[in-house]
């Protein structure tokens, strides 16, 4: 989309205002969780003055009125799908719901945003290596992808065997995972013998973790099915909020469907201005990120995340006073095509940040002395680097968890 005077930041705020104001009026009338904390918004300044809302608030309110909580602007009978959160840091899933609105919400934003910046049609084979449980996942892009046209490729219940063969057999030109799952698809593959860079796929879109936009990672799944890779950020209780675009260097935030801001430590907080059914406003989404104000070479009228999230905030560790997060520590391990898994370990013993880097090879012995040396070179720290046997180390084809602390 050309950045015209029908899309100029102007325009966009306008409407966000007029959306929000909008949807407020319901929300101030029957959601009870809501109801007590804002107030009527007629400008940004009362906009500015509402209260953020915090993950820790939602459990709280859950775990006062389970199942569901007080978030619900209308009565349960308006709601067709109950997703919950992964938990992938090992807390309580938070359960959330969508009524027909909110879902065709999701599903508009996959077909007109995610899937067209990565120039995904109805010409399109999209496989989805995913598990299609209760964690919303791709769920979305599914019912994205059906919107759009194209045909979809379920790999549900299926091994990493199976989804590469499956992906080979049906032609499948689209791929959506995470980008940790990519990897091992495409490692599973050559184990097998078979080549996806000789595949039909032309695009990979990820969400679930920051890979996609760690050149590093990108340039490792880009070389293994010989196409581009696209980035998405999304939450289970937010909303499909970015996605990545032909530069290939961030995410664009998609402020026609909802408000950003970002605080002065840099956390996103986003209000979602098409899921009026269980809505957050003024969300502390806990990611780390940059907003870049520069036009992009895309076109698109949308800010851009630089280097889409940087981390999460309760990710952060240190190590002799610096702070890092994990996808600095995954920009030079990717760098490393024979490291398959790896994990950053962090102990605080007496006041003393420890950290070790265990990395798991393709065979072979793991380069630890140049991926330490390419660590001290980059970020300034020495960090320990330990071989640990073939198959150690968790793998999930959700979200991985690269910091663990002990
Ligand atoms: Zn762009």
């Amino acid at each position: 989309m050309p950045r015209s005077s029908a899309s100029s930041p102007d325009r966009i705020r306008s409407a966000q205002l007029a959306e929000l104001r909008r949807g407020l009026r319901e929300v101030l009338k029957s959601n009870r969780f809501y109801r007590r904390r804002l107030h009527d918004v007629k400008g940004w300044d009362d906009f500015e003055r509402l209260p953020y809302t915090t993950k820790a608030d939602l459990i709280a309110d859950q775990s006062a009125r389970p199942p569901f909580g007080t978030n619900l602007t209308y009565p349960l009978e308006r709601y067709l799908r109950v997703h919950q959160t992964s938990s992938s840091s090992g807390g309580r899933p938070l359960r959330w719901l969508d009524t027909r609105d909110s879902w065709d919400w999701w599903e508009r934003i996959w077909a007109e945003h995610v899937f067209r910046a990565a120039g995904v049609t109805r010409r399109d084979r999209v496989f989805l290596a995913f598990s299609f449980g209760p964690f919303i996942g791709f769920w979305s892009a599914f019912g994205g992808a059906e919107r759009l046209g194209a045909m979809v490729i379920s790999g549900g219940a299926m091994t990493t065997e199976q989804r590469v063969r499956s992906l080979l057999d049906l032609g499948a030109t689209a791929l959506c995972c995470t980008p940790t799952y990519a990897l091992r698809l495409a490692e599973t593959a050559r184990q097998l013998g078979l080549d996806l860079a000789r595949s039909a796929v032309a695009a990979t879109i990820h969400a679930g973790e920051p890979g996609a936009s760690i050149p590093a990672t990108r340039a490792a799944i880009e070389t293994a099915y010989g196409a581009r890779c696209f980035d998405h950020t999304g939450m289970t209780e937010l909303g499909p909020t970015g996605f990545g675009c032909a530069a290939g260097d961030g995410v664009h935030l998609i402020e026609s469907e909802f408000i950003f801001e970002v605080t002065p430590e840099g956390e996103l907080v986003a209000t979602n201005l098409g899921r009026w059914g269980s809505p957050l406003i003024r969300y502390r989404t806990g990611d780390r990120v940059e907003v870049s104000e520069e036009p992009c070479s895309c076109g698109s009228p949308f800010r851009k995340l630089k280097g889409g999230i940087l981390g999460r905030v309760d990710d952060m560790f240190t190590v002799r006073g610096v702070n890092l997060f994990p996808s600095q520590v995954e920009e030079i391990v990717r760098r490393h095509p024979e490291v398959v898994e790896f994990v950053v370990e962090h102990r605080r013993l007496r006041q003393m940040d420890e950290v070790t880097l265990l990395l798991e090879c393709d065979g072979g012995q793991a380069p630890l002395e140049a991926i330490a040396h390419d660590l001290r070179q980059a970020l300034g720290v020495r960090i320990d680097c330990r071989q640990v046997a073939a198959g150690t180390l968790p793998r999930s084809e959700l979200k991985a968890r690269r910091l663990v602390r002990i």
